[in-house]
């Protein structure tokens, strides 16, 4: 989706710090980290929110939280715990509507959450 900045960083259009990524799959660190540990994990495709995972495309749901998994491990974090975010639409306080869900760790982390 030419307009959405996520899609710009999977397409390398602009810059994002890397940690991971495969085909379907990119991971950056958050550009504005609210723990030590904030990693943003997204599909390179444009869905734009939870609203839009049914049947036709839930595998990449299980693709991105092994990802989150194995990040949460080389992070160093898993041990210790971590959080994994989704924020969907405007109540949810999503500002990106680009997929992506956020692991969070390297701290004690509160909740309920804001
Ligand atoms: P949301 O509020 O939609 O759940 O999360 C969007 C996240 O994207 C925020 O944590 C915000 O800091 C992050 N973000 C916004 N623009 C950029 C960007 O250009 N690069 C990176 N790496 N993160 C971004
Ligand atoms: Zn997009």
């Amino acid at each position: 989706m030419s307009d959405c900045i996520f899609c710009k960083i999977a397409s390398g259009d602009i810059p994002g710090d890397i940690v991971y990524q495969d085909d379907r799959v990119i991971a950056v660190n958050d550009i504005d980290p609210k723990a030590p540990v904030h990693i943003l994990i997204m599909p390179k495709a444009h869905i734009p929110s939870l609203n839009e995972i049914d049947n036709s495309n839930k595998d990449i749901m299980a693709h991105i939280l092994t990802v989150a998994a194995n990040l949460a491990k080389t992070k160093g974090v898993a041990e210790k715990g971590y959080r994994i975010v989704n924020n969907c639409g405007v109540q949810g306080g999503q500002s990106v509507n680009h997929i992506h869900f956020h692991l969070l760790g390297g701290r004690s982390l509160t909740w309920p959450p804001g």
